[in-house]
């Protein structure tokens, strides 16, 4: 899974990035179109089976519900509704931060008069009236042939999407979208409630599936129990290995994009520090906001616009996050 989005992402960058060619044209694209909708139908349909199983095979029992009141386990009953809470609670969770990755709009390069290209005259590295951090190995200010564009730091032109893409993580084909600077925090989120509520069903679970294998059960039962189990114990592995990635990007201010550069470019990433990397804490907060008992909900989001970033030459790093809040104003005003 990780490979596979690493392999998209790195198709999905666009040119003038020191890249391959992608060879995928946009009548093709086009043409495929209905091609777009699997990745999606094939996420929601898993999340609809976990539902499922988990709601029909091992809550249900537990509720009791054609059981006569007087009859019913008061306790059995208990952890089935503490358990439905929870785990309605966190389908919740997933929905809205999958809806909310697929609609919300990862930011592109504004359509101010700063931004646009002058085709007659490039900006160079000389002039030093620009104050980016990448440039072209020309020397020339960064920009896109297909957008007209001069383009900010860590931004990429994404061929999918057609368009460039703030702080580009990657084209996630199971969002039909971009992950960049204004949807990366659904995303993270996503995979962060993926994780917890695959382990959550596995273990919850765990229970029924012994009751069923160990007790005359009806074969249907037994298979839906055990096939539930066994989805929700892969799903949960794969999502985690993805989501430590994730992790371990965002904690060195690195994204899929700039790994991928890093590690075809035969420097290798061991040892390797991002010029955006500016201390653990404020790489969190240049992604997840600054309010750390915000972080794990999809409210409060990084205070930037997507274009300029704290460097390790621009440092004005405070560990307090009023002072980031400060500082993120200095840098929109430098
Ligand atoms: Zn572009
Ligand atoms: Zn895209």
């Amino acid at each position: 899974m990780v490979n596979s989005l690493l392999m998209q992402a790195d198709q999905a960058a666009g040119p003038g990035d020191g890249k391959k060619e992608c060879h995928v044209s946009v009548h093709q694209v086009d043409r495929f179109k209905f091609a777009i909708l699997l990745p999606p139908l094939f996420v929601l349909s898993i999340i609809g089976c976990l539902y499922v199983v988990f709601v029909c095979w091992h809550l249900e029992p537990m509720l009791q519900q054609n059981v006569p009141v007087e009859k019913r386990n008061p306790d059995v009953l208990l952890r089935g509704q503490v358990e439905g809470a929870l785990f309605h609670l966190l389908t919740f969770m997933i929905l809205y931060c999958y809806i909310s990755a697929v609609i919300t709009h990862p930011g592109t390069v504004p359509n101010t008069a700063e931004w646009q290209l002058d085709w007659d005259q490039p900006q160079h590295k000389e002039q030093g009236d620009v104050a980016a951090n990448e440039w072209k190995r020309t020397g020339e200010r960064r920009y896109c042939k297909w957008c007209g564009k001069y383009k900010p730091d860590r931004c990429h032109h994404c061929r999918v999407c057609k368009q460039c893409i703030l702080r580009m993580d990657h084209h996630c084909p199971w969002i039909m979208n971009c992950v960049g600077y204004h949807n990366y925090k659904y995303f993270f989120l996503l995979v962060w409630y993926s994780a917890v509520d695959c382990w959550y069903i596995a273990l919850s679970m765990l229970t029924s599936v012994h009751k069923a294998v160990n007790e005359e059960t009806e074969f249907t039962d037994l298979f839906m129990l055990v096939f539930g189990e066994t989805l929700a114990i892969l799903m949960g592995f794969l999502v985690v290995l993805f989501f430590s990635f994730h992790i371990w990007l965002m904690t060195r201010a690195t994204t899929t994009i700039e790994f991928c550069e890093k590690s075809t470019k035969g420097d290798g990433v061991s040892g390797w520090k991002s010029a955006y990397d500016v201390g653990v804490v404020r790489n969190i907060f240049e992604v997840l906001g600054p309010t750390p008992w915000l972080w794990l909900l999809p409210i409060s989001f990084p205070e930037g616009d997507g274009t300029s970033f704290f460097t390790v030459d621009k440092e004005v790093v405070k560990s307090r996050a009023s002072g980031y809040k400060r500082d993120r104003r200095s840098l929109r005003e430098s």
